[in-house]
């Protein structure tokens, strides 16, 4: 899989691509970020990616120009991308999105910045528009990152088991269940017998059961929803 992210701050987000499961995921050859910045895509001596926002106003308007112009650029190098803008009044990312994005070959992500793009860029281009959740950040870049590590995770071979990522929250349309490790005691806590007892059947009843309690009690809106791994 090829991810292109768009940025105007490559250099904060390297560090945490190399590190962990993205770096693993890319040193395996499995995934490849490269993360582009599109003020290198303007034109003008001063490099200038925003300006003020017509009908006035506070904060500044992300240019349509440079972003364009460089994704043209990834494309004709590449070939095309799925895209995804990263903005709040986008549709809320969740785990069946993760799973139809990490069937794609190629992603581009564009991160925003100051009061967000020009409203005709968003218009242009085909864009999947991803929100985070009901909040603001100053960038997308944090927002991008979160969405590409859990498509990335979702690749066969990235995760040691690939069965421990299907088998997380949102996965069966329900929470995790509890984990535990050594010490077998600890604080005067124990860990429940059932785990010690090697039963696997016994065990799997048991977690299946600690699941849907506590889905039902955190978020029951999960059980009613149908089952389905596909955005
Ligand atoms: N004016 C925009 C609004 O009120 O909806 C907010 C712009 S925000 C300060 C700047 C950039 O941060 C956005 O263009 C977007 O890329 C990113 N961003 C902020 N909050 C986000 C969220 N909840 N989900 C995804 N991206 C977000």
């Amino acid at each position: 899989m090829q991810i292109a992210l768009l940025t105007l701050f490559p250099e904060a987000l390297e560090p945490y691509l190399r590190a962990s499961i993205l770096g693993v995921a890319q040193e395996k050859g499995l995934v490849r970020v490269q993360t582009v910045d599109f003020r290198d895509f303007t034109r003008d001596r001063h490099r200038t990616v925003d300006d003020r926002p017509y009908g006035g106003g506070p904060g500044m308007v992300l240019k349509p120009e440079p972003v364009f112009d460089c994704v043209e650029w990834l494309e004709r190098e590449h070939g095309p991308y799925r895209k995804i803008l990263l903005t709040p009044d986008g549709e809320r990312f969740r785990q069946p999105k993760a799973h139809a994005l990490a069937k794609e070959e190629r992603l581009l992500f564009l991160a925003g910045r100051y009061e967000g793009f020009d409203e005709r860029l968003r218009s242009e281009l085909a864009w999947d528009e991803v929100s985070l959740g009901d909040f603001v950040l100053s960038g997308g870049e944090l927002a991008a990152l979160c969405v590409i590590e859990a498509i990335a995770r979702l690749v066969p071979g990235v995760l040691g088991h690939h069965e421990s990522a299907l088998r997380e929250s949102f996965e069966q349309g329900s929470l995790d269940h509890p984990h535990y490790t050594r010490p077998p005691t600890w604080r005067g806590r124990n860990v429940p017998d059932v785990l010690k007892s090697g039963d696997h059947a016994a065990i799997e009843r048991w977690r299946a059961n600690e699941a849907h309690q506590r889905t039902r009690a955190r978020r029951p809106d999960l059980l009613q929803e149908p089952q389905t791994k596909t955005a």
